[in-house]
């Protein structure tokens, strides 16, 4: 006996049959009928369609061959069948030494004839054959070996639509299941059904329908099933029901079961959807749109035109969209959605949109929106589009949000921007204006520009009652306002509104929180909260604005008088010592003259040298006088040289020494300082004067001169009258005179000390006093040996003001004090002057210098001595940098100008101090 050698092609052939999924699978009418044919037309009790396995030969249709499903391939006829390409015919098997051994043919079934035609695929594998069998030895005709080879060929069409049935259903998550309906038996069932259920198709082959699918098992639904299968003209139906998978889970299906008949031979075969995604769907769906129906964001899906600009037609909107066009659903589902566009939407804007989205974008817009009554809103859009599996555009879906109240928020609050911007620069109008009908016109045209309001300004009289003003002041002739509302605005709390919200009134307190003005603003809306935030500020500007106006204007009213009376005094007084000086030379000649006279006696020539000595008294009180008056010019100019103040004392002492005696104790020969030998003079004289006037017991003057640093130091000490200790700090103040001179009629003027005080500070010395009442008093005067600097005329002030040289209050009050006054707008201005001119000081008004002052510092380095006005904007300040803080008194600068500059301070700075 021949085993049958292994064809070269056996792992694709054994592939092959795996595809066809025939092997173990139940018996098919059809095939059962092909055998049927061969057996008949080949005269033959045996016919099989048999399939040759990797080891053993199986058999699909079987015909004489009762209860033998298979054989091993070693003794199987087919196994050598399936090597040649066409029939394998053995007359007689006994005479044949293949299989003449072979336990098929000596014993049962004793075949004695065999002949097969291979079933081959496409591809060229033969999987098995269609074979005829007999006990007898017998030869096919012609005619038997065409219908053989013809039955194969149709075995194999059966087959091959059978693999591309599975490989369709296969390659696809279709599942689907074929069933004999009298067994109950699953014939197939498809690569998803099987995954699905965890089966194998074999294990499937062993199970019936029932237990895949528990409940149509139940008689009578299944009964039902055919039934209805049966009768529907298409003998198709359909049922909803469970099908159980291998791990006893369960999941639902739509059953779509087909009735299939070959003869008698009732199959159904039926498509089974699994639904748990569709019901997870479902479910998800009914969830979504629950959301949308119940959320507050309007949504509106709808369909797009042929183009970007052709309206899209609304297909769904929910609540809150029909909620927010105030619309009904027929109002608007099926309708075109330009139906809400209006004037003031942006079409434009639109179609740009529905151009992005058709280019897959997310787009996010903002739109005026209208409502079918014609009212409108600002909407915030988010659209997507929905694009089906083509990538065809199939709708929008639109969210939109009513953002009118954002819109406007954003829109208040850039106009609270620009209002207060507005405000800020109407503030620094007020502040700058120092004429009162300026400042009015600037608070109305102010109001107008932040409200649009007008505005009437009322001033309170001082006997009650109001009338308008336009420059602060109220005439008499100007009647009073009878108004209710400015008499109510009176009594209430800075801000009153009235009239619809559309008129407003601003109470500004004057002195003890009476009520000076009323700001009464009218405009044609109402004023809303931003206005009446910005107005009130308004008002409080105006009313810090109207007190500087106020006090300015006093200021300079008394100002002109202080002049024009100054002036007249210092005329008056000029032209006094003047004048006096003529007639007084005339005196003391004559008396000079007639002293000499012989014909004078004694007692007469004694009264013509009290005449002389008197007139000579009044001669040097007008020299002082005229002095004073020009000191209070700043006619006064020290001309200095190098004084030896010993040998400047002694001349003076000696002329002094004739009345009185006067001790002079030097400690140095010569103590040489730079000084004015006239002034200093003076000012011997005036303390040694005065120690002589004020001891009227003759006591004698003591004089101590000695250097100290460089300087000198002089003490002139009386033992007279003394001061009284109440006196002692007004001494060196103008027309001063101690209680006990006066009661001890003691003449003078008051003069001579401030005189003075004035020279010694003038050349940066001091002066003090030491005294007891009727024990003598000692004046100590120290002189430095040199001034820092040049005297004042010579000090050039570059000033930055941002209100210019005719407004600056500073650069008034320094040329008043002598300076050369330069002013400049700005720190950048300063500069520039800086680089073209040569000054002494800058004054930097903080606020006006727009530079950064480090920047200021920087440029300038040191170059000049540098006052800062207002808040100290540097962190450090280095060598020549003061700063003042505002505001300030005028003798706060003075001082902080001569600190900067490294002088003494002015004579009128230290009257000023004195005085206030
Ligand atoms: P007068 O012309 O009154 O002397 P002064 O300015 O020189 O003016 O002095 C001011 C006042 O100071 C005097 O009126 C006097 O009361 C007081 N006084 C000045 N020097 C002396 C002194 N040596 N002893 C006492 N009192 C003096």
């Amino acid at each position: 006996m021949q085993i049958p050698p292994v064809p070269a092609s056996e792992r694709r052939r054994l592939a092959a049959l795996d595809e066809y999924e025939l092997l173990d699978t139940s018996g098919e009418p059809v095939f059962n009928a092909l055998v049927e044919a061969a057996a008949a037309i080949c005269g033959t009790p045996i016919s099989l369609i048999s399939l040759v396995d990797a080891e053993r030969q199986w058999f699909k249709a079987n015909l004489g061959l009762p209860g033998i499903e298979s054989t091993e391939r070693t003794i199987s006829f087919c196994g050598h069948a399936i090597l040649g390409d066409d029939i394998l015919e053995v007359p007689d098997a006994r005479e044949d030494p293949r299989f003449a051994e072979n336990p098929l043919v000596t014993g049962a079934p004793n075949i004695r004839f065999y002949a097969g035609m291979p079933l081959e695929t496409r591809e060229g594998e033969r999987l098995g054959t269609i074979c005829v069998i007999d006990h007898v030895p017998r030869r096919l005709t012609d005619g038997q070996r065409t219908a053989l080879r013809a039955l194969s060929v149709a075995a194999m069409e059966q087959f091959e639509s059978r693999r591309v049935m599975l490989r369709q259903f296969d390659s696809t998550s279709t599942e689907l299941y074929h069933f004999d309906i009298p067994t109950m038996r699953i014939t197939f069932a498809s690569a998803a059904a099987r995954k699905n259920l965890g089966y194998s198709l074999r294990e499937l082959h062993a199970k019936s329908i029932g237990e895949i699918l528990p409940r149509i098992a139940d008689r009578e639904s299944l009964a039902d099933l055919f039934k209805e299968l049966r009768t529907s003209p298409l003998e198709r139906a359909v049922v909803q029901t469970e099908a159980r998978r291998r791990d006893g889970t369960s999941y639902p299906v739509e059953l779509h079961a087909e009735l299939m008949r070959v003869r008698d031979n009732e199959t159904a075969l039926v498509f089974a959807v699994d639904l748990s995604e569709k019901l997870r769907t479902e479910s998800e769906l009914h969830l979504l749109s629950t959301a949308v129906d119940v959320t507050a964001e309007a949504l509106i899906i709808s369909e797009p035109g042929a183009t970007p600009h052709d309206s899209p037609r609304a297909v769904y909107a929910n609540p809150a969209f029909l909620r927010q066009k105030r619309a009904r659903a027929e109002d608007v589902i099926g309708k075109p959605v330009d139906q809400f566009y209006g004037p003031l939407t942006d079409r434009n804007r639109i179609f740009a949109m529905r151009e992005q989205l058709e280019h897959g974008e997310d787009v996010r817009v903002e739109y005026t929106t209208y409502r079918l009554d014609g009212t409108h809103y600002v909407a915030e859009f988010a659209a997507r589009a929905i694009v089906d599996s083509r990538g065809t555009l199939t709708h929008y879906v639109v969210v939109q949000r009513d953002i009118t109240e954002n819109a406007a928020r954003g829109a208040a609050l850039e106009m609270q921007n620009e209002r207060l911007t507005a405000l800020t620069s109407i503030a620094r109008e007020l502040f700058a204006t120092l004429d009162a009908q300026k400042l009015v016109q600037a608070l109305l045209d102010g109001a107008d520009q932040l409200t649009g309001a007008t505005t009437k300004l009322y001033a309170a009289r001082p006997a009650g009652g109001f009338a308008q003003t336009h420059d602060l002041t109220l005439s008499e002739r100007v009647r009073s306002v009878r108004d209710p509302f400015i008499e109510q605005a009176a009594m209430t709390d800075i801000v009153l509104l009235g009239e619809d919200d559309r008129r407003i009134a601003i109470r500004i307190p004057g002195n003890a929180g009476r009520t000076k003005f009323i700001l009464d603003l009218r405009a044609s809306r109402p004023f809303e909260a931003i206005d009446i935030f910005a107005l009130g500020l308004l008002g409080q500007y105006f009313a810090v604005a109207a007190r500087n106006v106020e006090l300015y204007s006093e200021l300079s009213a008394r100002r002109a008088a202080v002049i024009e009376l100054n002036q007249v005094k210092n005329d008056l007084i000029a032209m006094l010592a003047h004048d006096f000086r003529g007639p007084l030379t005339t005196i003391v000649g004559f008396a000079d003259v007639l002293g000499e006279d012989d014909r004078f006696d004694a007692e007469s020539r004694k009264f013509l040298a009290m005449i002389s000595s008197s007139a000579m008294r009044l001669a040097s009180l007008a020299t002082d006088t005229l002095a004073l008056s020009r000191l209070e010019q700043n006619e006064l100019v020290l001309r200095h040289e190098q004084v030896d103040t010993v040998a400047l004392m002694r001349e003076v002492v000696r002329a002094f020494s004739v009345s009185r005696e006067i001790v002079l104790d030097a400690a140095q020969d010569a103590i040489v300082i730079s000084a004015d030998p006239s002034r200093l003079r003076q000012v011997f004289e005036n303390l040694i004067g005065n120690a002589i006037k004020y001891s009227p017991g003759g006591e004698p003057v003591t004089i101590n001169l000695r250097e100290q640093s460089g300087g000198a130091v002089i003490e002139v000490r009386d033992g007279g009258i003394g001061i009284p200790q109440a006196d002692m700090h007004k001494l060196f103040g103008r027309f001063a005179r101690a209680q006990n001179a006066r009661t001890m009629g003691i003449g003078g003027s008051g003069f001579g000390l401030y005189l003075t005080k004035t020279i010694v500070d003038m050349h940066g010395g001091t002066i003090d006093v030491e005294s007891r009442e009727g024990s003598g008093s000692t004046f100590t005067v120290t002189l430095p040996q040199a001034l820092a600097v040049a005297a004042r005329p010579h000090r050039r002030v570059l000033l930055v003001d941002r209100d210019g040289d005719a407004r600056s209050y500073v650069a008034h009050a320094l040329r008043d004090d002598g300076y050369a006054v330069t002013v400049v707008p700005s720190g950048e201005r300063m500069l520039a002057a800086l680089a073209e001119a040569e000054f002494d000081i800058g004054i930097i008004d903080v606020d006006s210098a727009e530079l950064a002052p480090s920047a200021i510092v920087a440029a300038v380095r040191d170059r000049i001595a540098l006052v800062w006005i207002g808040e100290p904007p540097i962190e450090r300040l280095t060598g020549r940098q003061t700063v003042m803080g505002k505001p300030f008194l005028i003798r706060d600068l003075y001082v902080a100008v001569a600190t900067a500059l490294g002088t003494p301070a002015s004579s009128r700075a230290l009257s000023l101090s004195r005085t206030s």
